[in-house]
């Protein structure tokens, strides 16, 4: 039987490592401050606003809501992201996507100030998951996936890691932060030719397709370690990931459950982000 990698025990260790820096910047005379930028009230948007809130409020990080209306213009939304970058009490911006239609996602991104970009959906910030420079800051989901293997004492290098799915919010900074961590790494997509086969030959498999249970028994290695980042509603109502638990499980050597794995890790890797943020903009160390 696979071991459980829950998320709870991560988020609670780097959440206890992350109360004491947020008390450090305090002693100086700086409040950590999240922007969190929603337009309209899509279901998904909330409930990760709330887990946000409730992290950045354990820790100690103040967060300041920005609401637009779901028919909000181009110029509005903007009109907040310049707001935001002009505040210097506000350390970190969490920008919701995707943004409605009319509305120009890549330009919204592309307006905010790299330096507040804690969520990596700036170039600049993806620019430098690539290259592995460390300056910016990754997408807090990707970023999760390898919080879990350091947690549970999986060490990347050297293993043969595939990811499935190649969305620059989850599957290619993935893959990068796996590859700046030495792993082999393969990226699996919609037109992958033998998709079974890579996947069971992989000693991590990170799942990022957002397809409900479509990983079972035949994509899974004997010891794999499974990080399951999907998110979906079966047929049945019920949250589950993009792989076949109840099969993984017999296989596997671990796997993380949906809910309660990579998305309880997610707020604390935001909240890590913006008080490091603060800290780069006091030229204080943490
Ligand atoms: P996305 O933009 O739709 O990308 C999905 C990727 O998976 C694409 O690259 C697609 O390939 C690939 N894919 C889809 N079906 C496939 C199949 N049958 N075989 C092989 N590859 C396939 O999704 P995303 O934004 O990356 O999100 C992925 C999942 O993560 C979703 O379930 C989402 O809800 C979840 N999520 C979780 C968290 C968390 O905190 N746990 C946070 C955000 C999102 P092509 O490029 O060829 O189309």
């Amino acid at each position: 039987m696979a071991e459980l990698w829950k998320g709870a025990p991560v988020a609670a260790a780097l959440t206890e490592r992350l109360c004491g820096q947020a008390e450090r910047l305090r002693a100086r005379g700086i409040s950590p401050t999240l922007a969190i930028v929603r337009v309209g009230e899509r279901s998904e948007d909330l409930s990760y606003e709330r887990g946000a809130c409730k992290r950045c409020e354990m820790i100690g990080i103040s967060v300041k809501h920005f609401i637009l209306p779901v028919n909000c213009t181009q110029e509005e939304l903007l009109t907040v992201i310049r707001r935001i970058n002009e505040d210097g009490a506000i350390h970190g911006c969490l920008l919701f996507r995707p943004l409605p239609r009319h509305l120009d996602e890549a330009a919204v991104c592309a307006a905010l100030s790299p330096v507040k970009d804690v969520d990596g959906i700036t170039s600049g910030s993806l620019a430098s998951v690539f290259s592995g420079d460390g300056q910016g800051y990754p997408p807090c989901t990707a970023q999760a996936c390898l919080e879990l293997l350091d947690y549970y004492g999986f060490e990347p290098t050297g293993r043969r890691a595939v990811v499935v799915g190649r969305s620059l919010v989850i599957g290619r900074p993935a893959a990068m932060l796996l590859l700046n961590r030495n792993a082999t790494v393969t990226i699996c997509h919609t037109k992958t030719a033998d998709l079974e086969g890579t996947c069971r030959n992989a000693e991590i498999l990170v799942a990022a397709a957002g397809r409900a249970k479509m990983l079972d028994k035949r994509f899974v290695g004997q010891n794999a370690v499974v990080i399951d980042v999907g998110i979906n509603v079966d047929a049945a109502g019920h949250l589950v990931g993009d792989v076949d638990f109840a099969a993984a499980e017999a296989v596997v050597g671990a796997v993380t459950p949906v809910p309660g794995g990579v998305g309880a890790v997610t707020t604390s890797v935001l909240a890590r982000h913006v008080l490091d943020a603060a800290a780069k903009s006091a030229d204080i160390s943490l």
